[in-house]
């Protein structure tokens, strides 16, 4: 009796340090040196269109950029694991390597390169006004003298408001959905961010008819892959996103992304040719 409970004791000790093993083989490491069976992808999960999370399925036009690009490095779909990568977050998120790779609405930046690398552009949008169906008063930036506007934490959108209208009052949330709830209550006068987040968000059923984008970009923003400094994936992106657009993939996936929420994306930007790797 007691010899077979000290076996089988000893036995569950091999099979706990035998899982332990197995653990320790997982874990993605696609921005590292290969290898690993699995990639950590960060995506927004609350902007419509773009990259928006569905109970357990994901949508959108980054969603599509990115599974196609995994696919182009190795990774099936179900080998993907989906990380929400708030704009305020973005950049810890990849230097603590909790990401492989961030795909989501991340505008190219000299300032980001500071601390982050980026593959493409794959798409170019530029910033915009998202105001409420009655308001008439806003028709572009030089008309926000004196309102209260609403942006995301961490955003270019939040930076340029607050370095080239130093006279409006910026509100920041943690993300743009939360802005539009403001919106609708006259808490603000308008959200700011790009163009293709506002339209998104504006022609969700629960939005629809409340609010309209003014149409009036300032700004162009280069969405890029983000990435570890040091990456050795960069190029094999690049050749991916111009993949993606040369066989049509990138066209299907935005028009489908966007259809009825009125956007049509800057013909004489779009597609964008990626960058050369840094
Ligand atoms: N593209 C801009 C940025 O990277 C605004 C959208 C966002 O916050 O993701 O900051």
């Amino acid at each position: 009796m007691r010899k077979t409970r000290i076996a089988s004791i000893a036995a569950m000790a091999a099979a706990a340090a035998l899982a332990l093993t197995g653990c320790g083989g997982g874990g993605g490491d696609a921005g590292g040196d290969g290898g690993g069976d699995s990639v950590k992808i960060g995506i927004k999960f609350d902007q419509p269109g773009l990259g928006f999370k569905d109970g357990d399925k994901y949508t959108g036009f980054d969603v599509d950029v990115a599974k196609y690009i995994a696919n182009e490095l190795g990774f099936k779909e179900d080998k993907i694991e989906w990380v929400s990568a708030p704009s305020a977050n973005r950049e810890t998120l990849l230097e603590t390597k909790q990401v492989d790779m961030i795909v989501a609405t991340y505008s190219i930046t000299d300032s980001r390169k500071e601390r982050v690398a980026f593959a493409g552009p794959y798409f170019i949008a530029g910033q915009d006004l998202l105001v409420r169906q009655d308001d008439t008063s806003i028709t572009g930036p030089d008309t926000l003298k004196g309102k209260k506007l609403c942006s995301v934490t961490g955003s270019t959108s939040a930076k340029k408001v607050s370095d080239s209208y130093p006279g409006v009052s910026l509100v920041e949330q943690g993300g743009y959905a939360d802005c539009l709830g403001l919106l609708e209550t006259g808490g603000i006068d308008a959200v700011t961010t790009d163009d293709i987040i506002l339209a998104g968000l504006a022609a969700t059923p629960a939005n629809k008819g409340k609010f309209k984008v003014v149409g009036n970009t300032f700004t162009e923003e280069k969405y890029g892959v983000g990435l570890t400094k040091g990456n050795d994936t960069c190029e094999k992106i690049n050749t991916a996103i111009s993949k993606m657009i040369k066989d049509g993939e990138w066209e299907k996936s935005l028009k489908a992304n966007t259809e009825g929420t009125g956007y049509t994306p800057n013909a004489d930007l779009n597609p964008p040719t990626p960058e050369p790797c840094a």
